[in-house]
């Protein structure tokens, strides 16, 4: 395990219900020094034509069907880069595309790398938290995932909506409402506080745990933990998610793997 020698948090257009500053404080709490630099692409610095690559890149890692795997970038559509180029220059969340994550990852990282370059890779983590819903693919479909771990780290808080599973109940209800035409606000009322939404403050708890998924992924090369109080466990139901993601801890164990590397 090496001892982490920076922490850098980014944003890209995530959900307005996140407070990074208060992510920040929840980290620093725990004796992570954590400098947040603001916009991803701004703290970039890309010029115009930089810009238009990278939204052009982008928007050839969108997923089109989810049972197929996006092995290479596609041809982009013209109108999905310009969308992209237009959401780059605005505050608005991302809500329209579904992007594969690894490729996310890589490009961001190909684009970061030569900007952190006098900041050892290896010894610091840069956790990004974007509105993209991002996901992987795992033996037949793509996966709607909250966190890709790695350089840098992705962070959805789209993801954190979609992801993790809402209670069976709700599918069997939905299902139910589907084929008699009824409304589904009803539905979302009913199943209210059982899952987080893209305007829920709660978000901002849950991203400080999936942030210390993200450092310890780094860090000390595990993500998860199977304490099932612990913070760090890697949920699948949002009530999961409700219970150890936004009220959860670390354990004693994983503190003490924490101060390792601080
Ligand atoms: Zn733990």
């Amino acid at each position: 395990m090496t001892a982490l020698k920076g922490l850098y948090l980014y944003k890209d257009r995530p959900s307005p219900a996140l407070s990074i500053e208060e992510v920040v404080a929840g980290l620093e709490s725990l004796g992570l020094h954590t400098e947040y630099r603001g916009d991803f692409l701004r703290f970039l610095g890309l010029g115009e034509d930089e810009l238009h690559s990278l939204a052009a890149r982008i928007a050839a890692i969108r997923v089109g069907d989810i049972e197929s795997l996006l092995d290479r970038p596609t041809e982009p559509e013209k109108v999905d880069v310009e969308r992209e180029a237009a959401g780059m220059s605005g505050d608005e969340p991302h809500t329209d595309a579904f992007y594969d994550g690894n490729w996310l990852q890589r490009i961001y990282f190909a684009t970061l790398s030569p900007r952190a370059a006098s900041e050892p890779l290896c010894e610091t983590a840069h956790l990004v938290f974007t509105g993209r819903l991002i996901g992987t693919f795992e033996t037949r479909r793509y996966h709607a995932r909250v966190i890709i771990g790695g350089m840098p780290a992705l962070l959805s808080t789209s993801g954190v909506v979609e992801a993790p599973a809402r209670p069976r109940e709700y599918y069997f209800m939905k299902a139910k409402f589907a084929q008699s035409g009824r409304d589904t606000a009803e539905l979302e009322r009913a199943f209210e506080g059982r899952f987080l939404t893209y305007d829920d403050p709660k978000i901002t708890s849950a991203m400080k745990s999936y942030a210390l998924q993200a450092v310890f992924f780094q860090a000390a090369g595990r993500e998860f933990c199977p304490e099932s109080g612990c913070c760090l466990f890697n949920s699948h139901w949002q009530e999961e998610v409700l219970r150890k993601q936004v009220d959860g801890v670390l354990c004693a164990q994983c503190r003490k793997v924490l101060e390792e590397f601080t």
